[in-house]
Parts: C-alpha cells; sequence; structure tokens
C-alpha cells in the first residue's frame, strides 16, 4: 500500500502569531513564564505533546484560537513572554563590554559537538555530553557571544527506557518529527532550502540544513534523511551513538565536513572553531582541505586550522575515543580528500601518536589535539588525567605542563533552579545571580537568606519531586500490567519530610551504581528508623548493549520491592531531563560513587547544589574542587586502588558511616521551630560555593577569555596576505629546529644573601646560540619545592632576561622572591619562543642545563 504523507502546517490567526515565536526559540526552556504559557492553554495538551510547544501548537483547532484570542487574561500574558522574549535579545551583554570591538572585526565563533540536550521536548541527546553542550550554548547565548553551534538532527531521539515485569531494561526508540520540532530549514537568500554534499565512499549524500534558535545564537543540525540519498545513506543521522564503527565514522563525516561546509554555504566565517569531544575533528581535515583546494601548501594549510581551533576532551580513558583504521579511513576520507591531492598516509598521520607509524590507527581525539592550538579536559583532575593520557605526543615535557589545559564544567542555572529557588535567590541577591552568574560577589549574600525560608523551599520541592516520582511510579505499574492494588499503592510511596537521596546517572559499570546496596540489610536499618527514616530516588539507563549495567538495574528494581524497602525506593524509568531537573530541585542528598578518576567531571551535582542540595561523592570530576567540607560531604580522600572488590567494601562501608553518623543526625537535629540550623547552613554553602562557580556562565565567561578571544586574535594576526602570518611562522620554526642542537648553556648560576623566607635569589644562565637569535628562544629558571629529589613534575618557570651580549653568547638573570621554605630545587632550561606558541612545551623542544 503506497500512504502519501504531507505535513500541514498551522495557520494560527495573527494576534496569536507570537506564540510561534516564542515556541520556535528554545528559550522556553529556560523561561518558567513562556513554558507557563502553554501551559495556560491547556495542561492536559501540554503534558501530552510531551512537554513540546511546537506539537502542541499543531493541536490547536479554531475553536481554541477563537477562545483563547477571546481571553484578554491570555493575551495580555502572552505579549509579555513575548516582550520578554524580545528584551533578552536586545540586551547588552557581558561580551560586548568585556570584548569591546571583537564583534566588529568579525569575530565568530562556531561550537561543534555531537549531541545537544537542550529540554526533554527537543530529543536529540543522550546524557552529559548532550546536556553540557547544551548549557554551552545557552550561556553563550546570555553572554551575548558572536557563536554559532553545529550538530546533527537526528531522526530518532536516544531510547526511551522501560523495565519489565522482572526488572530488565526494554528500550523503545522514539521518532522525531521534524515539524514538530523547534527547527526550520535554512533558506538561501532566494528563499530556497540550503543543501551541501558530501561523498560517502561511492556516493555522493545531500545534507540538509537546519537551524534551532537557541534564545540569541543558532544551532545548525544537519540531516541526511532525504530522497535523494540512497536508503542506508539516508539513515546516517538515523540514530545517535546507534550503530557498528563505519557508522560513527559516516556520522563523523557529516558532522564535521558537512558541517564545516554548511557553514561556508550560510556565509558563516568563523574565526574560532570548538571542537567539543573528538566526534568532530574531521571539521579540522576538511578546513585544510578547503585551504588547499584554494592553492595552499598542506603544511601551511594545518597551521593555520591548528591556530584557530580549541579541542576539548571529555574522556578519561583511551578506549573512550573514537579510533578508525586505515581501511576505514581509505575507504571513507580517500573519496573526499584524494581528488584535492591528499594521500591516505597524510591524513592517517594526523591521527596517530607517532605519525609514521603505519601499526597505529586513526584516533579522533588526537587529530583534535594535533590540530588545535589550546586543549582543554573538564575538571582540574581531568586535566591532570588527559595530560598524563596525552604525554607521549610531548615526551619532552614535564607532567605538569604537558600542553593541555582546563576548564571545569559548569550547569545552566536558569534551566535547572526550581522557580521557589529562583525567587528566594532574586529577593536576597537581586537579579544579578541571574545576569551575572560569574560574578562571584553577587553569591555573598546567600547568607542572608532566612534558614526557614530557605529549608521550607526545599520541603516544597520535595514535595514536588515526591508528586512526580508517585505519578510516574503510577504510570509505570500500569504499563508493567500490575495489579489494581499495587497501582493503588504507588500513592503511598516515599514522605514528603523524610531525607531524600537521590541517585541517578547512567548505569555505567564504573559508575558503581550497586554500592549502596552492598550491605541490604544495614540499608534497611538505614531507612526504617522511625525517628529518622531515609528514603532514595533512583533513575538511569544503561548502555542498550551493557548487560553488566542493566544487570544493575534489574538487581536494584527487584531490592526497591522487598517489602522493608517498597515503599522507600523509587526507580523511576526513563531519566532525561525533565526527570533530571525533578530531582535536582527536590533531593536533599546527591549519591554519587565513581571509580576515580573515570568521572571527567559529572554536572549532575551541580544542579543539586544549585538548588541547596549535598553532595555525598567520591572526590572524582568536579566534586574534587566543589567539596570543602562544608558543601556535602566525601566519600574516601581520593585513593585509587589497585584491587576494585576491596575498595567497593571500604567505601560503600564509609557510605553508610557517613549516612549513619553524619548525615542522618545532622539534618534530623531540629530547633524549636523545626529547623535543621547546621543543615541549613550547609545547603546555603552548597549554593555560595558552588553555584557560584560550576555554572555554565563562569564556564563560557573561562573559554572566552581562556581560549575564544586569544585565538580569534591568532587568527586575526595570521589572516593577513593570504595568511602570511602562518607562512612565517612555519619558516621561523624550521629555522628553529634546525638551529637547536647549536645552541648550548654554557653556565649557570644561583646566588642568594641568605636561603630565607622572604628572602631572594638570582638566577643567571649564559647561553650560546650561534644560528638562533635570541628573541626566538626565551631562558628559564625552573623553581619547584618539595616532591621527589633530583625530579621536576609541576614547577615555576621563571623567565630569565636579557641581561648582556658578548660575541654569541648573551647572559640572562632575574631575582626571584622566596615564598615558600622546604627544599627547593632549581634547574635551568631554554626552550622556542614566539607570540603565537600558547604553551612552554608546543614544539616539544627544551634544553636543559647539564
Ligand atoms: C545533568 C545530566 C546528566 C549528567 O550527569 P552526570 O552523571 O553528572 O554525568 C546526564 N543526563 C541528564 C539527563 C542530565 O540532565
Amino acid at each position: 500500500m503506497k500512504v502519501y504523507e504531507f505535513n500541514v502546517k498551522t495557520k494560527l490567526p495573527d494576534k496569536l502569531r507570537p506564540l510561534e515565536m516564542i515556541a520556535h526559540n528554545l528559550w522556553y526552556s529556560w523561561n518558567w513564564e513562556a513554558r507557563e504559557l502553554f501551559r495556560m492553554i491547556s495542561m492536559e495538551l501540554w503534558e501530552q505533546c510531551e512537554h513540546n510547544p511546537v506539537w502542541m501548537l499543531s493541536k490547536l483547532t479554531d475553536k481554541d484560537f477563537r477562545r483563547l484570542v477571546g481571553d484578554p487574561v491570555f493575551m495580555n500574558f502572552m505579549d509579555n513572554v513575548y516582550e520578554r522574549l524580545n528584551e533578552y535579545r536586545m540586551l547588552p551583554k557581558w561580551f560586548d563590554l568585556a570584548h569591546s570591538g571583537k564583534r566588529e572585526e568579525g569575530m565568530q565563533i562556531a561550537y561543534f559537538s555531537a549531541e545537544y540536550g537542550i529540554h526533554e521536548s527537543v530529543k536529540l541527546y543522550s546524557g552529559g555530553l548532550g546536556v553540557l553542550s547544551g548549557d554551552h550554548c545557552k550561556s553563550a547565548s546570555d553572554l551575548g557571544l558572536p557563536f554559532v553551534a553545529v550538530g546533527l538532527l537526528y531522526r530518532n531521539g536516544y531510547f526511551h527506557q522501560y523495565l519489565n515485569s522482572d526488572g530488565w531494561q526494554q528500550q523503545s526508540i522514539p521518532y522525531n518529527e521534524f515539524h514538530r520540532m523547534p527547527v526550520s530549514p535554512v533558506k538561501d537568500k532566494d528563499g530556497n532550502s540550503i543543501y551541501v554534499k558530501v561523498r560517502i565512499a561511492e556516493n555522493d549524500v545531500d545534507v540538509k540544513v537546519w537551524k534551532m534558535e537557541v534564545g540569541g545564537i543558532t544551532l545548525y543540525l544537519l540531516d541526511t534523511d532525504l530522497i535523494s540519498n540512497t536508503p542506508q545513506n539516508r539513515g546516517i543521522t538515523a540514530q545517535l551513538y546507534g550503530g557498528d564503527s563505519d557508522l560513527r565514522m559516516k556520522q563523523e563525516i557529516i558532522l564535521g565536513i558537512a558541517g564545516v561546509r554548511a557553514l561556508k554555504a550560510i556565509g558563516i566565517k568563523p574565526t574560532v572553531f570548538h571542537l567539543n569531544e573528538g566526534h568532530p575533528s574531521f571539521a579540522a581535515l576538511e578546513r585544510i582541505r578547503q585551504y588547499v583546494e584554494d592553492g595552499m601548501g598542506l603544511r601551511h594549510a594545518a597551521e593555520v586550522v591548528k591556530k584557530s581551533t580549541l579541542f576539548t576532551t571529555h574522556t578519561p580513558v583511551p578506549a573512550g575515543f573514537d579510533v578508525f583504521s586505515f581501511e576505514q579511513i581509505k575507504k571513507y576520507l580517500g573519496p573526499i580528500f584524494e581528488p584535492s591531492g591528499f594521500n591516505i598516509n597524510q591524513i592517517m598521520g594526523f591521527g596517530r601518536e607517532n605519525p609514521f607509524n603505519e601499526s597505529e590507527d586513526f584516533a579522533m581525539a588526537i587529530a583534535g589535539i594535533r590540530l588545535s592550538t589550546f586543549r582543554n579536559g573538564v575538571s582540574a583532575l581531568h586535566g591532570e588525567v588527559s595530560r598524563q593520557m596525552f604525554k607521549n605526543l610531548w615526551s619532552n615535557a614535564l607532567d605538569g605542563h604537558v600542553p593541555i589545559g582546563h576548564v571545569t564544567n559548569g550547569v545552566h542555572l536558569p534551566t535547572f533552579i526550581a522557580e521557589s529557588f529562583k525567587a528566594i535567590y532574586t529577593r536576597y541577591l537581586s537579579e544579578a545571580w541571574y545576569y551575572k552568574p560569574y560574578d562571584f560577589a553577587v553569591w555573598q549574600d546567600i547568607e542572608k537568606i532566612p534558614d526557614n525560608a530557605f529549608f521550607e523551599a526545599k520541603r516544597k520541592q520535595r514535595e514536588r519531586l515526591v508528586l512526580f516520582a508517585r505519578e510516574r511510579l503510577k504510570k509505570q505499574v500500569m504499563k508493567r500490567g500490575g495489579t489494581a492494588s499495587e497501582i493503588t499503592k504507588a500513592d503511598d510511596v516515599l514522605n514528603t519530610d523524610t531525607l531524600t537521596i537521590g541517585f541517578a546517572r547512567r548505569f555505567a559499570t564504573y559508575k558503581r551504581g550497586y554500592l549502596l546496596f552492598m550491605d541490604e540489610e544495614r540499608l534497611a536499618k538505614i531507612l526504617n528508623n522511625p525517628e529518622k527514616p531515609v528514603q532514595i530516588i533512583i533513575a538511569g539507563k544503561a548502555h542498550p548493549k551493557d548487560d553488566g549495567g542493566k544487570e544493575i538495574i534489574k538487581k536494584i528494581f527487584h531490592i526497591c520491592r522487598k517489602p522493608e524497602f517498597r515503599d522507600k525506593i523509587v526507580f523511576i524509568e526513563d531519566y532525561d531531563i525533565e526527570v533530571a531537573r525533578h530531582l535536582a530541585h527536590g533531593v536533599d542528598i546527591w549519591l554519587n560513587t565513581p571509580l576515580r578518576p573515570m568521572e571527567a567531571s559529572g554536572t549532575s551535582g551541580m544542579k543539586i547544589a544549585a538548588n541547596g542540595g549535598l553532595n555525598l561523592s567520591i572526590l572524582d570530576g568536579w566534586w574534587a574542587e566543589g567539596y570543602n567540607g562544608e558543601t556535602g560531604w566525601a566519600i574516601g580522600a581520593g585513593e585509587e586502588y589497585d584491587r576494585q572488590e576491596y575498595q567497593d567494601f571500604v567505601e560503600s562501608m564509609e557510605l553508610y558511616d557517613k549516612l549513619e553518623n553524619e548525615i542522618i543526625p545532622l539534618f534530623y537535629n531540629r530547633d524549636r521551630v523545626g529547623i535543621p540550623r547546621e543543615w541549613t547552613h550547609m545547603m546555603k554553602q552548597a549554593v555560595k560555593v558552588c553555584a557560584a562557580f560550576f555554572n555554565t556562565s563562569r564556564m563560557v565567561v573561562d573559554y572566552t577569555d581562556k581560549y575564544y578571544v586569544p585565538l580569534h586574535e591568532l587568527y586575526a594576526d595570521i589572516s593577513p596576505n593570504g595568511f602570511e602570518g602562518a607562512a612565517k611562522y612555519l619558516d621561523w620554526k624550521d629555522n628553529v629546529i634546525g638551529g637547536w642542537s647549536d645552541m648550548e648553556i654554557i653556565e649557570t648560576n644561583v646566588y642568594a644573601e641568605s636561603l630565607e623566607m622572604g628572602g631572594s635569589v638570582t638566577f643567571e644562565a649564559r647561553v650560546r646560540s650561534p644560528k638562533i637569535a635570541s628573541e626566538s628562544y626565551a631562558v628559564y629558571a625552573v623553581v619547584e619545592f618539595d616532591g621527589e629529589s633530583g625530579k621536576l613534575t609541576n614547577p615555576e618557570f621563571i623567565r630569565l632576561d636579557f641581561a648582556e651580549n658578548g660575541g654569541d653568547v648573551s647572559t640572562y638573570k632575574a631575582d626571584f622572591r622566596i615564598e615558600n621554605a622546604g627544599k627547593m630545587k632549581v634547574a635551568f632550561a631554554v626552550v622556542p619562543c614566539h607570540k603565537y606558541l600558547k604553551n612552554i612545551f608546543e614544539l616539544n623542544l627544551v634544553m636543559w642545563a647539564k
């Protein structure tokens, strides 16, 4: 049977046109009034349409239109929300104040990511990485950055999870109806949809370019599901992280290569490219190819690309990176790159630790690192782990100075803070917390919030969470075919005033979802203490291919059904942004038990802290920075063990101990009016310390100041006269590499009157450099206190100043004030120096004084 399908567009009366504008801007995902507007139309429809305003508008009838237009309260509310959206877009923002003139210079950031988690209604994400990218976009909008994002428009969302009557995870794949999504095709100036082409093996694949408005910025989304493509190629953008390695590679070709082509077709000229994780690394190769096609040499082109690229890694283990074989690269990149004069070995070289090692595959992360000027991990600890992981790329760098930095992740506060807390913050901190969350001073007034107001707001949110959990549980039981009494019982689970622990995350084995359940008897005692009860809400998906993860879920499911746990532990199925938000608002304690250092950052705990919740977590990822003794609790002290079973045992015992001896007594230690004063004090510290720092405004400000603006300036500097600056830099580099071995440190000295704290020393070095001009190298005294003798790991580099010159020998000197006591280790080093070199060890050239 042939079925024709057409999308019939809703036609809203002119007076209701603002609704369409509001529904098509993801601003609604962090604006409560905008969502309220749609709830006002019909609560029932809002739920039915899964909080998707575009879908909802398509369901409205003429009768609804007449009702709304005739309702002055609604019309007034709508006009207000619309005005606020316009106001939001027009408002002067941080970027133009902090970096005035940059926009006019043409600064433009392009951010590439494989997934975006912006709102539960837009299913283009699977978990943490996506939510982070979404929050990055929202803050880029709030801060007014010249910023566009690029991603894939998946036909299917990440799977919905439900459990069968045995607790075994089942998956159903949601289908994304694009006409029900807040996306629209990008049009050229003649009103035609924009397509780009990419060759995938034997076929040219057409790629349609869509756009989605996120506040003031645009997210461009690529789609291959077009009738002009073969069925197989239509399926490239079918599913997030679906399929085998070949499909993954094709997706990454679309994201990176079609992504760069799409921006060009639209007429966007980025000066800064931000590759978020390895998935979009082909973008850098495509840029090189385009320059080469325009007549530039390969090395020159690679340098230009490098000088305008930032690479962010999110993985703490090498196994987490996509790797492609020589055969795959030949099969898929060959047809794209060979016609432009590339050979496959050249391409492979970009993705290998050692470009000439033919047994090495092509790693997307290595390509990202090689073709960028700045690279970063996503927490201080993850920065360290990343430097360790990639140190082979800089064999001469000291561990602490491998050129990979970090910017710790954050969350978008307006998206994840409950309205009742927003109101309190606004009342006591003014709206500054909303408009300038990156300003630490704003958060100091948290102390002014009355304890009872804060604790009461939490109680209200806990109540909402309990109601939400019951509602979900009822639906889950019904879906599973539970009995009537089981369904009724769902109304009795959990309690509004009970200390509530949340645990929600992907059930990957390293996250150790089982740790809380290691000693069921002890847990039962804790939960069922009549004076001081505790309850737990759990959520999380296992990867469809991860049976180990599914086993953990099944085990928890069966524990939840035991009589001693039935009313106390609830598993909410289908963890997504909506569930995450409810949990963040309502839980008192957020539990996280990863195997350190497997959690690169984690962000869910930040959402909890912003709502006055306290974290109880392994000192891993962000929590190693956020924990200060008052913001929550640590499990362990950051140890790493060799025997995991033993570690599980030790850490689960500590978890129970902390609950029994510290957390539960503190929560139930009430004053005369029923307020737990010390607990409330900690709630405030969580906000004051964690929300103030672990938010995406601070994060995007950091990215902008540390990386985006310097990259833009670098790119602007090398651009004139056909990127002459990059060519000259390469000549300089060749000269330095050629003359390096003739360089000699002939003498070094350390003078001090007396070695004591507060005293001063003079460092001196004499350097003979017959081939390299003195402005092309820098001489450093390298100073470290304590640590292993004879070894430097993360020392301070003190640049010595040119003092005098005699023939080809120059003397360099600097005074240094000693601010520490203890063992002081000093070494001397010469490294290349150029204004385009952003890291001491970038060229992997260093000469140490013998
Ligand atoms: C915030 C969030 C995450 C991130 O969770 P972590 O466990 O901290 O990595 C994952 N999924 C969803 C739906 C989220 O909202």
